[in-house]
């Protein structure tokens, strides 16, 4: 069994190593080859959330699952709050394979998610990329946005404005002006909107976002939380990683409980990629990707990072 640790991941996966293990994930997953297992997300008290993401991929040979949660007290021990492990496993004999640390590996997937669905969905001259949302994962988003178009320049907002630094940064980084705006701006402006929130209510409106837009909303993944207004869903073809989680967890959970959208109506995002959906058919129409996070992508991004850290010589071996 190979070990590869959470230090070794920052160089051995990169954004287009994360976008292709994704695409194909996706893919696979439309072809009927992968499936995901059921979700299980506990509360653990004190705020703590833990759980299990997991999944097949039988043409891929991928077996496992991911583990962990969300430990608010963590920050006061110098360690990130998010934490989570991932397990793969031999899918014909059920021997563990590895054991890898997840936590980069969730951000550069969740990335190469909202990256995939641009280069498939976005109108193919957007110039303006808005940010809602300036945590931990933006930068991440921010980062793999910008290889699928040519954006040139990044508009953003955040509830809590001290935080639009990581914005600004991440932007300067790319070489890109950045500019804090109003929800009215972002969406008058933007002709892609990422969304990465731990928000329980809209913040977006569907009066605010204007015909060709396309948006990734990828901070809704579980029951409750919410990021634009349901009656957007309406208005915009909607398009997923997996439908079972986009009607109970993702962003569409509210729209289709409000009765305003069918769960028939929204198409996965692999069918796209696989050529069977024609994804974006008109420069005005406006495509929404509800990013909800699928096991099968840990389970994609963590072998291609034990297969580089093996030929690297970075994975530690232990008989087990
Ligand atoms: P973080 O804690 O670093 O940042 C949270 C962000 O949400 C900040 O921008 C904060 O200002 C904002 N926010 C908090 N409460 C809000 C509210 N009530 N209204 C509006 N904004 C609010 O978190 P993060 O690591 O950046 O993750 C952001 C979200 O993405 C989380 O909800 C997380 O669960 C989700 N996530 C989704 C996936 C996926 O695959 N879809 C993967 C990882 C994380």
């Amino acid at each position: 069994m190979w070990i590869v640790p959470e230090s070794a991941i920052a160089g051995l996966v990169d954004e287009q190593s994360a976008f292709d293990a994704i695409e194909a994930t996706f893919a696979a997953m439309s072809r009927g080859d992968a499936y995901n297992f059921p979700v299980v997300r506990e509360a653990l008290g004190e705020g703590r959330q833990y759980g299990f993401k997991s999944g097949l991929d039988r043409v891929g040979s991928l077996l496992g699952v991911k583990s962990g949660g969300y430990f608010p007290g963590n920050a006061a021990r110098g360690i990130p709050n998010h934490q989570s492990t991932v397990f793969l496993f031999d899918p014909d004999s059920g021997k563990p394979t590895a054991m890898v640390g997840g936590n980069l590996l969730t951000a550069l997937r969740t990335a190469a998610a909202s990256s995939i669905s641009i280069r498939h969905l976005a109108r193919g001259d957007a110039k303006v990329l808005g940010m809602v949302g300036a945590g931990h994962q933006s930068a991440f988003q921010m980062r793999a946005a910008v290889r699928a178009r040519a954006f040139e320049k990044v508009i953003g907002w955040n509830l809590h404005p001290e935080m639009l630094t990581r914005l600004a940064e991440t932007a300067a980084e790319l070489g890109l002006p950045f500019e804090a705006v109003d929800l009215d701006r972002l969406g008058a402006e933007a002709d892609v909107i990422i969304t990465i929130t731990s928000s329980f209510d809209a913040i977006l409106t569907d009066a605010q976002i204007r015909p060709g837009t396309h948006l990734a909303c990828m901070g809704t993944d579980t029951k409750g939380k919410q990021e634009v207004e349901a009656t957007l869903l309406t208005r915009a073809s909607v398009f997923t990683d997996e439908v079972a989680q986009s009607v109970s967890i993702g962003e569409a959970q509210h729209a289709v409980a409000a009765g305003l959208l069918d769960e028939g109506a929204i198409a996965e995002i692999g069918a796209v990629i696989n050529g069977v959906h024609p994804g974006r058919t008109s420069a005005e129409e406006i495509t929404l990707f509800d990013g909800t996070g699928v096991g099968l992508q840990d389970l994609a991004v963590a072998s291609k990072a034990v297969e580089l850290a093996i030929a690297q010589g970075l994975a530690q071996q232990v008989a087990f």
